[in-house]
């Protein structure tokens, strides 16, 4: 099906774009198109005007800052899965960005368009929390705020952006000394959005397991903290009897709705998301260690 018919601006900066967000009642930005082209071909929204961000410089790259790393976002999947300024300081974001889709939709997807968008299945969010990053976003009057990844997801494609706002970059905190964290995937064979995705931080000090943050995505409509799986390991010593055990708690946290579909029905889901939060914590403590 033919996108309804929509004006096309090119903003040069994010000044001009928020210009032209004031300027265009009922348009939408463009970063790389992989969800919002579809969303208009399947006529699910009638945008006035597209606003394409992707000659605007300020919003690409990665770079460190602030004891962090700063992701501009308009930084492609690829990008990120090969940042050497990350795999040095939080591994687990280039982790899950090698693991979207394959090669054309790495090239494509952009970190701000994947969580602006705030699909279930997205990988980016779930990692994001569990390391908690920070949203940094322009008003409309020209201020900017930041909202933590915990609060920016608040609903299925329901985010804290407000009308006129634009998501400028994300910043991820560098991992500490002792600290390990890591993602663990069951990919949809055909899309390899993520049916289920687990997301492990843990701080290890001699020996045992002093904080862990066990995060889960695909299976509930935004991500999800599995509490009693955290509240298990933490003391451990992260043997794999204990990573077991605690991972079997898993089922239990998810209390509320569940995605299901005819490829992976809710209660699938509920019962084998525990193999992958083991899978990710069992890794998260290997780096950790
Ligand atoms: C075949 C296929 C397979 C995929 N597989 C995966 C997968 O395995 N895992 C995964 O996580 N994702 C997957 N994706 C999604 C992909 O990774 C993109 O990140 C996602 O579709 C968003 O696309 P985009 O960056 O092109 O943003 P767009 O489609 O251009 O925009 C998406 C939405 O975000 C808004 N937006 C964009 N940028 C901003 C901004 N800076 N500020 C405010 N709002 C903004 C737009 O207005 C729009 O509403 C897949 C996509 C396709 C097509």
């Amino acid at each position: 099906m033919y996108a309804p018919s929509f004006d096309y601006h090119r903003a040069s900066s994010v000044a001009e774009a928020q210009k032209l967000l004031a300027a265009n009642p009922g348009a939408k930005l463009l970063a790389g198109g992989h969800s919002l082209l579809p969303v208009l071909k399947l006529r699910l929204a009638a945008p006035s005007a597209l606003i394409d961000l992707g000659r605007i410089a300020e919003l690409k790259g990665v770079s460190a800052a602030n004891g962090g790393v700063r992701i501009g976002a308009m930084t492609t999947h690829a990008e990120i899965a090969t940042s050497p300024v990350l795999a040095k300081s939080c591994g687990i974001v280039a982790e899950a960005a090698a693991q979207i889709g394959d090669m054309a939709v790495r090239n494509r997807g952009t970190i701000g368009g994947s969580v602006a968008h705030a699909d279930p299945a997205a990988d980016l969010p779930t990692v994001l929390v569990a390391v908690g990053a920070t949203m940094e976003i322009a008003g409309a009057g020209g201020a900017t705020r930041t909202v933590a990844a915990a609060d920016f997801f608040q609903g299925m494609m329901t985010t804290a952006l407000g009308d006129g706002e634009i998501l400028t970059a994300v910043w991820v905190p560098a991992l500490g000394a002792g600290t390990g964290a890591a993602y663990a995937k069951f990919a949809h064979p055909a899309s390899r959005y993520a049916v289920i995705g687990a997301a492990a931080s843990l701080t290890v000090k001699n020996g045992a397991c002093e904080r862990a943050i066990i995060i889960v995505g695909g299976v509930t409509a935004t991500p999800t903290a599995l509490p009693s799986v955290a509240a298990a390991l933490t003391g451990s010593n992260l043997s794999a009897e204990a990573i077991a055990a605690a991972a079997g708690k898993a089922a239990g946290d998810l209390t509320g709705d569940l995605m299901g579909d005819v490829f992976a029905s809710s209660e699938y889901r509920r019962h084998v998301t525990g193999a992958y939060v083991a899978r990710a914590v069992a890794a998260a403590a290997a780096r950790a260690r």
